[in-house]
């Protein structure tokens, strides 16, 4: 099928980009990579009047890790993400969790930002946000605003964001020292979004013994679900047996059926992949950073 007709601007600054959309009040919507939303306009599934088409506009083209953590610009397309070598020493889970978004050819053009504002509850990277308590900036005509992971993601395909808001910048913190992460998930063909994704972040102390441990996941919930397994596990080191997380996981997730899994299959998918990634993140924790 083809999109149903639309108009289409090109603007080239920020503050023509924002004017356009508020103008056009809800009938815009943004381009960023197209990859999502080429596919649901010609599915038919949305009809917008106008795309604003962001592209040309160099400023949101940019990619920057430092101590406090990764600011990614709205045309930071996922492999440049993937690849950069500052992002992965700042915040490892963001490569990591990028080698599973799709293909490459799809990561060439597709923009993390996009994929967090499309709010997709199987995106990886949405669950990456919210596990690490990161936040999206939004401008528009009105001013600008943070808006933290917590609150961005609202439901399926639904964000906190304004017709008329451009998001420009998405803040993932650095990794801490002392703490690890890991990532993992299972879906039917390499690429496919997944069935059942769980991200970790674990934390210990001087002794290696874990302070923290929460999971993020993705395809369980409407929406990233970020849950604090870290009374399943408290004390323990990377060397124990941490299966407990993944008993405790199981427990707490209400995944729904759907045409690719059963609700108790992705329970127990929750609950392995948990299993695997605290136990991975508590291993990379215990051998980072300072602490003997
Ligand atoms: C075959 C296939 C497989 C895929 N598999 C996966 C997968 O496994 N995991 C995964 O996470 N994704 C997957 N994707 C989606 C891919 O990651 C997209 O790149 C991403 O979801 C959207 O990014 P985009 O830049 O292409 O956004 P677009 O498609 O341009 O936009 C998506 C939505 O976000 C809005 N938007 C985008 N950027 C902004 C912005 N800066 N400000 C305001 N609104 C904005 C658009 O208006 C639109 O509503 C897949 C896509 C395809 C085609």
């Amino acid at each position: 099928m083809k999109p149903p007709a639309f108009d289409y601007s090109r603007p080239e600054t920020l503050e023509e980009a924002v004017g356009l959309l508020a103008e056009l009040s809800s009938g815009g919507k943004v381009l960023a990579g197209g990859q999502s939303l080429l596919p649901i306009l010609s599915m038919r599934l949305a009809a917008p009047e106008h795309l604003v088409d962001i592209n040309r506009i160099a400023e949101l083209d940019t990619i920057s890790a430092g101590p406090d953590g990764v600011r990614l610009g709205a045309l930071a397309r996922h492999a440049a993400v993937e690849r950069d070598p500052a992002v992965r020493s700042t915040q490892p889970l963001i490569p990591a969790a990028l080698r599973q978004v799709a293909h490459p050819t799809i990561r060439n053009r597709g923009t993390t930002l996009g994929s967090i504002v499309h709010a997709d509850p199987s995106g990886e990277m949405p669950a990456v946000l919210a596990l690490l308590g990161g936040s999206v900036t939004a401008v528009s005509a009105r001013g600008r605003r943070t808006i933290s992971a917590a609150e961005f993601f609202l439901g399926p395909l639904e964000s906190a964001l304004g017709p008329d808001e451009i998001a420009v910048e998405a803040y993932f913190p650095a990794l801490a020292v002392r703490s690890g992460t890991a990532f993992a998930e299972v879906s039917r063909r390499h690429g496919d979004y997944a069935v059942c994704g769980v991200a970790a972040l674990v934390s210990v102390d001087q002794e290696r013994r874990i302070t923290s441990a929460r999971a993020g996941y993705l395809s369980i919930a409407s929406t990233p679900l970020v849950l604090d397994l870290t009374e399943a596990v408290l004390g323990r080191r990377c060397a124990d047996d941490l299966s407990a997380a993944g008993r405790l996981a199981r427990q707490l997730v209400e995944p729904d059926a759907d045409i690719h899994a059963s609700a108790d299959y992705r329970r127990d998918l929750a609950g392995v992949l948990s299993d695997r990634v605290i136990t991975e993140a508590a291993r990379a924790a215990a051998g980072s950073g300072p602490g003997d």
